[in-house]
């Protein structure tokens, strides 16, 4: 069948370690990447391969059509043999993209050059051939019995993207063709294809003025995308350098993260019904905010950063937190703002405090500003600027937010019964 000879197997001796290197410096070795961080379930999967791969574990690389193999080492020097497989592209597959790549004369300069042009992507991508792999076509296979990307078969995918970036036809030969296979064929098909008269030369263009024209003829846009079901994923940045520049990568990554998810949420809340009518919320300050990060951050660090940031302790910063938890920004200034109501209003919370227990016995409570607190005993009702009532309770000398709020005191006081 293989008249060529280099259809079936091309080996790739081991890299050395890559300390501090990045991966893929080409799109085409990114947009590899993406599809092994995009579809590994678990990343820190991934960010293990990476450092087997930038360590030098990964043996020699053979890669054929279907698949990659290679043998990667543990730190205690177990070996694994690990396999990637990736879709072969169809007879009518290859078809159409040598004919995409054979009709224009740079794509195959280009290609020789060991660059892919975006646009040959994209051409054949419009013919329905993705060159690239995307998310779950990077298939791993592994002897260490892992069913999703274990360190090993993501090591492998890390290392393949430095080959890739050296040289595409790596990509071709997985997809099904070697490169001087390839080469014949598009030199073959673009000497058919080559212009016969002088009268079209394939480069003439069209008019200025006809190109003007064509432009009011395009489509309509598309409809605006929906919702997607999560918030996306940001790309690990984790590089295994020390950090030369002060830049705490995981503080960075998980800024990433956290406004993706806020991006979501308030892509959500835009496409909600009814959301025309809904009062524009007040942006957040900083110091707002850092509690919100603090209260998705799983992360020790991040949240000993924004505490420190914040200029709270640990113990504060958990406070916040909690106080966060119970309802947002007014839910924190009850716990921090230690505020003095003026006349008006302190005569209207008396009037309310006065109403809330006409049927019951009163707990008899004391003021200080805001702050009714149960006289001897634990239990306090704080007064928010919003005029609600937020309910406190006493322990190990703190006072803790016990509850949501309520617009009136007894509502509030009832989450204090126990
Ligand atoms: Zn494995």
């Amino acid at each position: 069948m293989n008249e060529y000879g280099d259809n079936h197997e091309k080996t790739f001796p081991a890299l050395p370690p890559a300390p501090g290197r990045g991966f893929a410096h080409t799109w085409w070795g990114h947009a590899w990447l993406r599809a092994l961080e995009d579809s590994a379930l678990d990343r820190e999967q991934v960010k293990a391969g990476r450092r087997y791969a930038r360590s030098g574990a990964v043996g020699a690389v053979s890669v054929r059509p279907g698949g990659l193999t290679a043998v990667v080492r543990d730190r205690d020097g177990t070996a694994h043999r690990t396999d990637v497989l990736v879709q072969e592209f169809t007879e009518a597959e290859w078809d159409r993209l040598l004919g995409l790549a054979a009709a224009e004369s740079g794509y195959i300069a280009a290609l020789l050059d060991r660059e892919v042009p975006p646009e040959l992507a994209e051409d054949a991508a419009a013919a329905g051939v993705e060159l690239l792999p995307g998310i779950g076509e990077l298939d791993p296979r592994c002897d260490c019995d892992e069913w999703d990307h274990c360190p090993h078969s993501a090591a492998l995918c890390y290392q393949v993207a430095r080959l890739l970036d050296r040289d595409p036809f790596v990509l071709l030969l997985l997809r099904g063709r070697g490169e001087r296979e390839l080469v014949a064929e598009l030199e073959a098909r673009s000497a058919a294809e080559a212009p016969e008269s002088e009268e079209a030369p394939a480069d003439a263009g069209i008019p200025a003025a006809d190109a003007y024209a064509a432009a009011a003829a395009l489509p309509p846009l598309p409809p605006p995308p929906g919702l997607p079901e999560a918030p996306g994923q940001p790309p690990t940045l984790d590089t295994e350098t020390d950090s030369e520049a002060e830049l705490d990568v995981d503080a960075v990554e998980f800024l990433a993260q956290a406004a993706a998810n806020e991006a979501h949420r308030l892509l959500a809340l835009a496409l909600a019904p009814g959301h025309a009518d809904r009062a524009p919320t007040a942006p957040l300050t900083t110091a707002e905010d850092a509690v919100r990060l603090t209260a998705e951050a799983s992360d020790f660090r991040v949240r000993s950063r924004l505490a420190v940031a914040t200029g709270r302790d640990r113990a504060a910063m958990d406070l916040a937190v909690r106080a966060w938890g119970f309802g947002g920004p007014p839910a924190l200034a009850a716990l921090e703002d230690d505020w003095a109501p003026d006349r008006a209003t302190l005569a209207r919370a008396r009037a309310a405090l006065a109403a809330a227990w006409a049927d019951e016995r009163a707990p008899v409570l004391r003021r200080l500003r805001a702050r009714w607190s149960e006289a001897d005993a634990d239990r306090q009702l704080r007064l928010g600027r919003e005029g609600r009532w937020w309910p406190y309770r006493r322990e190990a000398a703190r006072w803790i937010p016990a509850g949501p709020s309520a617009p009136d005191p007894a509502s509030a006081w009832s989450a204090l019964d126990t």
